[in-house]
């Protein structure tokens, strides 16, 4: 079988019989990069020194039996807003361009730990602000399904890798979508957990109260493994939820007579009618294995989109005020004076940032802080409610992920407002703190879509029953078409 091909599981059982050792598996993933990543910018930096140090590590764990776990010697992208120590973490930012974190962020101690081997830090829009990884100073990165496409955003580089397998799993973070979207837009699965349950330690801020890290990969138990390998309390963020962070791992438990809701105002006008079918698909799936299907609607809905952008601009706002040339950011060394070295210093940010901490500082203005941030907050109260509710009646609901498949580079992808549509399915998780999974469901054509689960704070694992069990019902959507390595050669390198 292909290394491509190989799940977790399989690249386990693999190394474990010495049929392959980590650095063979390192290296083979390394060089599909460099044969790869040219075409696409899914990486700002592949440190393969280290990653083969790692991996040399992992063998020695493997020989000596000792401290093995499932992730010992599988290779993991982290998106470049996650903090490395040693190995640089740009946010896709010029301004962090020499930023070479000195600890590392608990999901990457973690992995760390785990004897995961990192292998790249991907491509992101500058401080995860974005929906298509074309605000990074790094370059745009491309779909690998095709290449005149966005691959999506933020987490956009992470997407690509997983989906044109560079890298079996990956981390992303999510704000708004910035994990689900591009899940979709690839056809890989994605995962935002419940707020809380995986750290945000080490994490660069864009907006604290919704920013999210969540696993990326091609299957529904490699995206549960990565989940496993980052869950859990941590002392070091106050907003980790004491809860215990394992999961109980049996995602075999059936799904039948589980209440599966379908929320009209995601079914609405704006969804294409293609990409509804593909839903709708899986909806006819999850009944066939004994799930009752409902309709049902959340009138908050009309308003997420607004307080979403509200509310994160403002918080944005706050989190982008630390790079002021003394804690962080390159100076350029000409400035005069306090305001002078901030100034030039804040020359290292792009449009789209410096456009957000303008927007979300007049939001906070004392002019506007009630007509704005507080009305956004009531709309957020409300919509807890309004979903809270929704779940008294069903135990989840089955959405689309985006209301049309990747959009081309040149052309939609230039319309601000077009792109902030494609989060109007997936802003409300953030806004609840509830989790939510984007799946494959099969393709339009040549692109991947994407359909989404969501549930109550805490149901990560029913999430995982019932995408494991459609997958298994429906092996063909569930992994779309061509497998990685059809991509991979479809690329002309
Ligand atoms: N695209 C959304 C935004 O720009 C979400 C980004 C994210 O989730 N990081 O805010």
């Amino acid at each position: 079988m292909e290394i491509t091909e190989m799940n977790v599981a399989a690249l386990r059982e693999a190394l474990d019989r010495r049929k392959i050792s980590a650095v063979e598996l390192a290296t083979f993933y390394l060089d599909r990069i460099a044969q790869l990543d040219p075409k696409l910018k899914a990486f700002i930096t592949v440190p393969r020194a280290e990653a083969l140090q790692m991996a040399a590590a992992a063998d020695r764990r493997i020989a000596a039996q000792e401290g093995v776990t499932v992730l010992t010697g599988i290779p993991v992208a982290i998106k470049d807003n996650i903090c490395t120590e040693g190995i640089r973490t740009t946010c896709g930012s010029r301004l962090l361009a020499d930023y070479y974190p000195i600890f590392d962020a608990t999901v990457v101690a973690k992995l760390k730990q785990a004897g995961a081997v990192l292998l790249g830090k991907t491509n992101l829009d500058e401080f995860a602000m974005g929906s298509a990884t074309k605000y990074s100073f790094y370059g745009l990165t491309r779909n690998p399904w095709d290449r005149n496409r966005v691959a999506g955003g933020s987490s956009g580089g992470s997407a690509a890798a997983v989906a044109a397998g560079m890298v079996p799993l990956a981390l992303g973070s999510d704000t708004g979508g910035s994990i689900r979207q591009p899940a979709a837009f690839c056809g890989v699965w994605g995962l935002k957990p419940t707020y809380g349950r995986v750290s945000r330690y080490g994490l660069v801020p864009y907006a604290p109260s919704f920013d999210q890290i969540g696993p990326m990969a091609r299957n529904a138990q490699d995206l549960f493994l990565l989940f496993q390998g980052i869950a859990g309390y941590d002392p070091l963020d106050p907003t980790s939820l004491p809860a215990p962070g394992e999961t109980d791992g049996d995602l075999s438990a059936s799904i039948q007579g589980l209440r599966v809701g379908l929320p009209r105002e995601f079914f609405g006008a704006g969804l294409d009618a293609k990409v509804k079918e593909r839903v709708l698909a899986v909806a006819k799936v999850l009944a066939e294995a004994g799930c009752e299907l409902m309709e049902l609607s959340l009138p908050s809905m009309a308003y997420a989109n607004s307080a979403y952008y509200l509310l994160a601009y403002a918080e944005a706002s706050s989190s982008m005020a630390r790079y002021d040339g003394v804690r962080y950011g390159s100076r350029t060394g000409a400035e005069k004076g306090i305001v002078g070295m901030m100034t030039t210093t804040r020359q290292g940010l792009g449009l789209e940032v410096k456009r957000r901490i303008l927007l979300g500082t007049y939001f906070l203005s004392a002019d506007c802080y009630e007509d704005y941030y507080q009305q956004a907050q009531k709309v957020r109260t409300w919509m807890k409610q309004d979903f809270a509710a929704a779940y008294r009646r069903c135990d989840l609901l089955l959405t689309p992920t985006t209301a049309a498949p990747a959009f081309r580079i040149e052309g939609e992808a230039e319309d601000e407002r077009a792109l902030a549509l494609t989060e109007q399915y997936t802003v409300a998780a953030n806004l609840t703190g509830n989790p939510a999974l984007s799946f494959p469901c099969g393709r339009l054509n040549h692109l991947p879509v994407g359909a989404q689960l969501m549930g109550p704070a805490g149901t990560e694992d029913l999430l995982f029953r019932v995408a494991t069990v459609y997958a298994e019902r429906a092996p063909e959507m569930a992994l779309p078409g061509r497998t990685a390595r059809d991509v991979g050669e479809q690329i002309e390198v």
